[in-house]
């Protein structure tokens, strides 16, 4: 047997373990300190009630026999697809209930559309990046393009003139940098894909914190974009479905090449690799679509964006630099004093008690960096603010 021998290319997961060990070891020297900790990018609310109530009614169906569901379709309920579905035609975005499918969330379908594509494909990565993009195609074998991006472009990179690339991640609002790409910039994208017969894989994961209503949501807000585009989306930031899994992707039907629908092929796929999510989760998801949901997740949105507006005001009053924040649930800030982020994260945590996320975890181009999150408490955000500032 021969492994698949791509594996042996991937880097450890060096970032969150030299964090962890670091974390521990100032833990171990300091028992009882309390640490702020403003790297994570998990949620620290919970469920709203109408998810948790519909959650409980999901659960007492399956108790009984003629309300109990056994195996889901492998594409998605109809009753979550349709509500998906609608939010869509509701923002102007005009997609078939066919072109819906529900996921487990964004994580596994940005490893398992890979299946889509054959290996010897190339793939654009613009840095810094979540990590998983590079990681699932080190593992799948594929070649890669970084394509660096950095303040003087505000993180938000333009296609390469010569180079071609076949499958390109946009990731919009940004991990870890907060940028969010323009109408216009997508669309230079879209153009660029078309022309060169890329597919785009659109990480819309954190598209419910643009309030701009001149920045695009979706990347099917672009014309052109239904010949080019998959759009990956994902409830975990979008309404605490971190730990509870749920997401959807978009995959037009008019996105074929060599005469092969992806759309077609990803009904394939799905109807041999899952059958389908739980009944209990995606009826939670459904209650995410309702007005009352919508309302409640607002105001959990509006509990992260207080804490990167309370992060932003120290931040400019300490008079340092940073992107993001403003349409995002991050904030992407340029150490101090010449620091590497590394050295600037051993600062943070000696002198203020912060964990935050050094840049250099992102790609080279982020190593002057480093990432804090809004997703942290109320208190422990303020804290870490007034911190900055002293
Ligand atoms: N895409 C980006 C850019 C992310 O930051 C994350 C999670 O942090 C994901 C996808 C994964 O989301 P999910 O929880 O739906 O797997």
């Amino acid at each position: 047997m021969l492994p698949n021998m791509a594996y042996a290319d991937l880097k450890d997961s060096y970032l969150f373990r030299r964090i962890d060990e670091k974390t521990n070891n100032y833990l171990k020297k300091h028992p009882g300190a309390h640490l702020y900790r403003m790297g994570i990018g998990d949620v620290s609310l919970p469920l709203c009630d109408a998810v948790i109530k519909a959650m409980h009614e999901a659960v007492e169906d399956q108790s009984h026999r003629d309300t109990f569901h056994g195996y889901m379709p492998e594409c998605g309920a109809p009753f979550l697809r349709e509500r998906i579905l609608v939010d869509y035609l509701s923002r102007g975005i005009n997609i078939s209930y066919e072109e819906v499918f529900v996921s487990s969330g964004a994580s596994d379908e940005l490893g398992d559309i890979l299946d889509l594509f054959d290996k010897s494909n190339t793939a654009l990565i613009m840095e810094p990046a979540y990590p998983a993009y590079v990681d699932a195609n080190i593992m799948s074998g594929r070649k890669m393009i970084r394509l660096p991006s950095g303040s003087e472009n505000g993180f938000l990179p333009v296609p390469p003139k010569k180079e071609k690339a076949d499958i390109i991640y946009i990731c919009s609002p940004n991990n870890p940098t907060g940028a969010v790409f323009t109408k216009e910039l997508l669309s230079m994208w879209v153009d660029y894909a078309n022309e060169n017969g890329s597919v785009i894989i659109f990480d819309a994961a954190y598209e419910a914190f643009i309030e701009d209503p001149a920045l695009p949501r979706s990347i099917f807000e672009i014309e052109g974009s239904k010949t080019c585009a998959i759009e990956i989306c994902s409830l975990s930031k979008t309404a605490g479905f971190t730990g509870t899994r749920l997401g959807y992707t978009v995959i037009p039907k008019s996105l074929v090449r060599e005469n092969m629908s992806l759309n077609k092929m990803w009904v394939r796929n799905r109807t041999t690799k899952t059958n389908g999510v739980s009944y209990i989760i995606q009826k939670g998801g459904c209650a995410v679509f309702t007005p009352e949901g919508k309302r409640q997740l607002k105001e959990n949105i509006s509990y992260y964006k207080r804490n990167a507006k309370i992060l932003m005001e120290a931040l400019n009053k300490a008079g340092m630099i940073f992107f993001g924040g403003r349409n995002a649930p991050y904030i992407w800030l340029k150490c101090p004093w010449e620091m590497d982020s590394w050295e600037y994260f051993d600062y943070l945590l000696e002198t203020h008690q912060i964990v935050g996320t050094p840049g250099s975890g992102f790609g080279e181009c982020g190593k002057a960096y480093f990432r804090l999150s809004s997703f942290g408490t109320y208190e422990d955000t303020s804290e870490a603010a007034k911190r900055f500032i002293t």
